[in-house]
């Protein structure tokens, strides 16, 4: 498979490149040339347990040998606390996939978890290391330390918004003390540590200084890692209500998980519909309703992870919109950073695209749903899970069944679903186990050129203490001189 940039300015690329790429060299984003059509393979795949699954759909994207790829998988998800991976259970009328199984109990590691293992393959033994550089809302951060903490030639750095990510994110970040682990505390918003973040990444010299490597859903393996997971929660509604097509509800910030949804309906899975969920942080319900999308200030909410007004994979959804037109993308995207504010639909008009339905659901009626599923059904959500399960809440009713993506473990955010219900019924014991563990960050102003330092600093002083180690040992190693 050949990888193109949404805005046209690289050489097509293969698997391997697009991924240590991360960001395109043009600004833009990666995208496969083109979608596997793979309805003939459906009724294969049904059979298939998750590492298998997953071995078939990413074959078909990489250029990766199978007997590789397959131990990477094996090994990624090894490591779940589910058989099944990714287990899909009952919730009243709706149906939860449950993708909170891996170390940091949010769906994020699941492509975190293949990543750092994908990238440890890929790079060649004597290589000089690479840093891994990530912006955080929260859950992203503590998969990628996750992903990438203790392995050798490996550094990573997070920047997460300085007091604005849970108190449980927070210390499954700060507590993990390896060596090549960096918290970077930014004051500052996730919108501007996402910039930070595409700034250093826009600076070439510095990108190939530091070998560079990005891991936020701009990397295109996450999103391949995502795509397995709608084929085999749509499976699991299939065989439990014998439906031929299923729904999906999707909470959203960044638009990289339900971009996941959008190529695995491309692909031909048996997908009737997207639902977009949003928190009061709307710039895509406000798109898929008006057909402009404009940047407005971020607000707090519930559900943290989701507190973005610049959806960084809303660009590669635009590469589509527009028919492919990376020139257009071009246009639009340079627009949008002058002016916040871009109308796609003034280049491609006609009418929206039926497979997305976009739903805002606020503070009241998120907790409203975490009581009633809780209630109702026995089943505790996080807030993020319940921003997904309203919206599908809404859609619900002609008969097609729904999917919910359930996007972290609800110990996350004990104090949301204390308001929702009134008592601290959220625990896990790996959360539990990090209160009161030493904890290690920094603090940095919003700038790019203050991150940059950081990371020249901490690459620095890692290779001079090396080279005094080394020259320590050969000093020891030295016979001592006779007198
Ligand atoms: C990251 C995250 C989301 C949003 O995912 P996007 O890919 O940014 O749309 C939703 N829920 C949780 C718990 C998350 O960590």
């Amino acid at each position: 498979m050949r990888y193109i940039s949404t805005r046209g300015g690289i050489p097509p690329a293969g698997f391997s490149d697009a991924v240590k790429m991360g960001l395109a060299r043009d600004g833009g984003l990666l995208l496969p040339f083109r979608y596997p059509d793979v309805r003939d393979r459906l009724a294969a795949w049904r059979s298939l347990a998750y590492p298998e699954l997953a071995l078939e759909i990413m074959l078909l994207f990489t250029d990766l040998p199978r007997a590789v790829l397959q131990d990477l998988l094996r090994r990624s998800y090894g490591v779940f606390d589910d058989a099944s991976v990714t287990p899909v259970v009952p919730a009243g009328p709706l149906f939860l996939l449950e993708l909170f199984h891996g170390p940091t109990l949010a769906f994020k590691d699941i492509a975190l978890q293949f990543i750092g293992n994908l990238f440890e393959y890929l790079q060649p033994p004597n290589a000089p290391a690479l840093n891994v550089l990530a912006a955080t809302s929260g859950d992203t951060g503590s998969a990628a330390i996750h992903g990438f903490r203790g392995r050798r030639g490996m550094r990573v750095f997070v920047l997460h918004p300085h007091g604005k990510v849970s108190p449980v994110q927070e210390r499954q970040m700060t507590t993990v003390l390896d060596e090549n682990v960096f918290n970077l505390a930014v004051e500052g918003t996730f919108d501007d540590c996402q910039s930070i973040v595409k700034r250093l990444f826009e600076d070439l010299p510095f990108r190939d200084r530091y070998n560079l490597k990005a891991v936020n859903s701009i990397n295109w393996a996450r999103l391949l890692a995502q795509v397995v997971y709608y084929f085999y929660g749509v499976f699991r509604v299939m065989e439990a209500t014998g439906a031929g097509r299923v729904r999906v509800s999707v909470p959203t910030g960044n638009f990289g998980d339900v971009f996941a949804g959008y190529v695995a309906a491309r692909m031909g899975a048996p997908i009737d519909r997207l639902i977009v969920a949003t928190n009061e942080n709307d710039i895509l319900v406000r798109f898929f309703e008006t057909g402009i999308y404009e940047r407005r200030r971020v607000c707090s909410t519930l559900s943290p992870s989701m507190d973005i007004q610049v959806a960084s994979n809303f660009e590669r959804y635009l590469y589509h919109r527009v028919g492919g037109c990376a020139q257009t993308v071009k246009r639009l995207m340079q627009a949008f950073a002058a002016d916040g504010r871009i109308v796609p639909e003034t280049v491609a008009p006609g009418p929206g695209d039926p497979l997305f339905r976009a739903r805002r659901v606020q503070r009241a009626e998120t907790l409203d749903t975490i009581r009633n599923l809780y209630e109702r059904h026995g089943r505790l959500v996080d807030p993020h899970t319940a921003v997904g399960a309203a919206a599908a809440l809404r859609e619900n009713g002609d008969g097609v069944p729904v999917l919910c993506l359930a996007t972290a473990h609800p110990a996350k955010f004990g104090e949301a679903i204390r308001a929702a219900i009134g008592r601290d019924a959220a625990h896990h014991p790996r959360i539990d186990a990090l209160q009161g563990l030493p904890t290690r960050m920094e603090v940095l102003p919003a700038c790019a050129k203050a991150v940059g330092d950081c990371i020249g600093r901490h690459v620095r002083c890692e290779k001079e203490g090396a080279e005094a180690a080394r020259a320590g040992r050969n000093k020891a190693a030295r016979p001592p001189r006779p007198a």
